[in-house]
C-alpha cells in the first residue's frame, strides 16, 4: 500500500488568502497512486446496487468514471450553470458571500436510481449537500458519497444525510 498523504501537495494561501489547497495532480499523475485512490473510493460502495456515479465539476469527474467503471455503474456529471446541452435540473446554494449553482441533465438517470456522489475535496459540505439535493430533485435516490480528501476540522459531513466514505482525512 502506497502512503497517499505523499501525492497530495499542499498550496498555502490559494487562491485566496487563508486556504490551503489540496492540489491532488501528483497522485492522479502517478498510475499506482491513482489506483489505489480509486479502489479505496469504490470498496465501501462495491456491492450497493448503485446504479449511477454522480461526479461533480471538473476533479470529480476524473475520478467517477473509474469508480464507475469498477462498481458496475454509469456515469452522470453536475456541472456549473450553462455547461450542459439539453434540459437541465438546477439548485441554487449559499457561498460564504453570494450564491452558486449546479445542474444536471434532466434525464441524467431513471427515475429512482440509485446514485453515488464523488469528488476530489469535502471542505465546507455546501457543494455536496447541494449535489444531493439536485440529485433528488432529478428523482435519484442517493445512497452515499465518497470522496478522496475530508477537510474534517471544516465539519461538512454534518451537512450530509447517509454513509460518507473519504480515503484521506486532515
Ligand atoms: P465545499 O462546498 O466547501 O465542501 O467545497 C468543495 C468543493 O470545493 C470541491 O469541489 C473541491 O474541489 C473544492 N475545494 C474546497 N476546498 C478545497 C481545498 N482546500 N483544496 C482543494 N479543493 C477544495
Amino acid at each position: 500500500m502506497l502512503d497517499l498523504y505523499s501525492f497530495v501537495a499542499d498550496v498555502p494561501d490559494y487562491p485566496e488568502p487563508g486556504i490551503v489547497f489540496k492540489d491532488i495532480t501528483p497522485l492522479l499523475a502517478n498510475a499506482d497512486a491513482f489506483l489505489q485512490a480509486v479502489e479505496q473510493m469504490a470498496a465501501p460502495f462495491a456491492d450497493k446496487g448503485i446504479d449511477i456515479v454522480v461526479g461533480i465539476e471538473s476533479r470529480g469527474f476524473l475520478v467517477a468514471g473509474s469508480i464507475a467503471e469498477r462498481i458496475g455503474a454509469g456515469v452522470g456529471l453536475v456541472r456549473k450553470p450553462g455547461k450542459l446541452p439539453r434540459e437541465t435540473v438546477s439548485v441554487t446554494y449559499d457561498l460564504e458571500y453570494g450564491t452558486d449553482s449546479l445542474e444536471i441533465h434532466a434525464d441524467a438517470f431513471e427515475h429512482g436510481a440509485n446514485v453515488l456522489i464523488v469528488d476530489d475535496v469535502l471542505a465546507t459540505g455546501g457543494t455536496l449537500a447541494a449535489c444531493k439535493e439536485l440529485v433528488e430533485k432529478a428523482g435519484g435516490t442517493v445512497l452515499g458519497a465518497t470522496m478522496l480528501i475530508e477537510l474534517t476540522f471544516l465539519g461538512g459531513r454534518a451537512k450530509f444525510d447517509g454513509p460518507l466514505n473519504a480515503v484521506l482525512t486532515y
